[in-house]
């Protein structure tokens, strides 16, 4: 056991100080070398985006050829509208915010933002007008106020005070013991997941990014986190096209269509109260969800009664 538990140990270590440089899926890509063959055409025009209107055409895309992950997804998100994706895990779902952003090549299909084909333009032009909110944000081990400058590097120090404010993260930045200043990350202060998410959100604040892709938390958060949250992703995605990866549907009712992916393949789209009346596996995920968090809470009382 002792033998085995070094190596452990150690592979634990390297990783963790793999993750520690990296910011975003983007450069994660890069370290791991995934899938050089991503190239741009020689001359390969920069994407021009106007309204940001994202079209997935029959997209079919494997990880490796004997397995299609996605087989035959047709979508639109129009400009400035929201879409939501929802599904079982393993569906695909983040494997379509990660063609969008042209991590892969597809099988067959197209995606096109604003009617251009994103594999015929230079993938740097589709990345800088896309901003992710992923899950999980990975600080620098550098200071709060680097950290969300990271979004935007020439913005002002009142500019990040700004994008704080409206990523509702300032105030708890204000109680650290040197405010922007203090360092963060592994070998400085841990924040939570919520935290990390602010500035995630006040990151892209400054990015002010046409596209925007939200991969919500899977942690439960506590209910005032998740109302701060909330309201700071209604804000970043006011005016800008969204498309939002959704864990916890109670936090998407009001998107402009809500497709539900099973297995690769959309098997139920529209609002939610269409998906509702349906009664099909949204309706379904809707009430186990419905009394899970009455569980919690049921729960909690148990506990705060205690
Ligand atoms: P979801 O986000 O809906 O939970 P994903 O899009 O992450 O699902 O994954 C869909 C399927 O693709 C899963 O079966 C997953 O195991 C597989 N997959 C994801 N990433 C890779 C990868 N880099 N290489 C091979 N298979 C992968
Ligand atoms: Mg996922």
């Amino acid at each position: 056991l002792m033998q085995l538990s070094v190596p452990l140990n150690f592979i634990g270590f390297v990783y963790r100080e793999i993750r520690q440089g990296l910011t975003d899926m983007e450069e994660m890509f890069n370290l791991l070398d995934i899938r050089q063959e991503v190239k741009d055409r020689p001359g390969a025009p920069d994407l021009v985006v106007a309204q940001g209107a994202i079209r997935f055409e029959d997209v079919r895309f494997g990880y490796d050829p004997e397995r299609q992950i996605l087989r035959g997804v047709s979508f639109e998100v129009p400009a400035g509208k929201s879409v939501a994706i929802v599904g079982p895990s393993g569906a695909g779902k983040s494997t379509i915010s990660r063609l969008l952003f042209r991590f892969y090549d597809l099988d067959s299909g197209r995606i096109t933002i604003d009617g251009q084909d994103i594999s015929e333009v230079r993938q740097e032009s589709v990345r800088k007008s896309i901003g992710i909110v992923p899950q999980d944000t990975v600080l620098f081990n550098d200071t709060i106020r680097y950290n969300i400058r990271y979004g935007r590097p020439s913005a002002s120090d009142e500019e990040v005070q700004k994008a704080a404010d409206l990523a509702q993260i300032s105030r708890f930045i204000e109680l650290l013991p040197d405010g922007f200043d203090t360092m963060v990350g592994e070998r400085g202060l841990k924040l939570s997941g919520g935290e990390k998410q602010r500035v995630a959100i006040a990151r892209t604040l400054l990015k002010s990014p046409p596209i925007l892709v939200l991969d919500e938390a899977t942690s439960a958060l506590d209910t005032h986190t998740e109302q701060d949250i909330q309201s700071a992703l209604q804000l970043v995605s006011r005016h800008r096209t969204t498309l939002t990866i959704a864990h916890r549907l109670s936090t998407i009712i009001d998107a402009d269509e809500i497709i539900v992916l099973r297995a690769g393949v959309i098997v139920e789209r529209g609002s939610h109260r269409d998906l509702l009346q349906s009664n099909g596996l949204y309706a379904e995920m809707w009430r186990m969800q419905r009394e899970e968090s009455e569980a919690e809470e049921t729960l909690r009382r148990a506990r705060e009664a205690d």
